[in-house]
């Protein structure tokens, strides 16, 4: 066996949750002045921080958002995935196959992480083992959020295997030091996936959770 420890992206890998997400930053950000498609908040800002993407936007505004918006569109994600968020298909059957460690590393607050995980029925399976980018410095496409993540689990990087579904959390573990599968299986994801996501670094893709357990033998 090659790994001694898989780690879980959230958001697109546990969770179906990008298509309601970019649909909410859509709509908020088109209701501040900023127009934009749920697509193209796909496009831009998939696996990367909310601050690096506010402050992208800010920069392009030419000024802040309003104080309150972290507050509305927080409110507005959490009415949202509770009405809506799905586990990504067949993941609660290839957990339970994977005899490995595990734990999750997310781009989201923990509380975000947290609640996307129970409301899926994912939380236990997983606590305390799950790691959020607001306790390191830098989030993905840096390797901070994976070599902490390595370090609380007491697993050397090289023995870590990351599955994501975005281009920067692929580069974040690369930057790591760990072996990656891209995971193109989430609603969000379009034809042209599992070759992005080899480029950015993958070493496999797949597209099926089921597939998981036999790719890691
Ligand atoms: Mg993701």
């Amino acid at each position: 066996m090659r790994y001694d420890l898989i780690i879980f992206d959230c958001d697109g890998v546990l969770v179906d949750s990008e298509v309601i997400s970019c649909q909410v930053h859509a709509e908020m950000l088109t209701a501040h002045g900023y127009p934009i498609s749920a697509e193209d908040v796909h496009a831009r800002f998939l696996g990367r921080s909310a601050r690096a993407a506010r402050d992208e936007v800010e920069a392009e505004l030419g000024h802040p958002l309003p104080e309150a918006y972290g507050t509305e569109i927080r409110a507005l994600m959490t009415r949202r995935f509770t009405e809506l968020l799905q586990p990504v298909a067949a993941i609660h059957e290839t957990l339970a196959a994977l005899t490995l460690p595990m734990c999750v590393a997310s781009s989201g607050t923990l509380e975000r992480v947290q609640s996307s995980l129970r409301i899926t029925a994912l939380h236990d399976r997983f606590a305390p083992h799950i790691f959020s980018a607001t306790q390191v410095r830098h989030g993905k496409p840096a390797p901070d959020l994976f070599l902490f993540a390595a370090a609380q689990m007491a697993v050397p990087a090289a023995r870590c295997l990351v599955i994501e579904d975005s281009v920067p959390g692929i580069t974040g573990a690369r930057a790591a030091g760990m072996t990656v599968f891209g995971f193109h299986g989430g609603s969000h994801c379009r034809p042209d996936e599992a070759a992005r996501l080899q480029q950015a670094g993958a070493e496999a893709t797949f597209n099926d959770m089921r597939q998981l357990p036999g790719m890691i033998q």
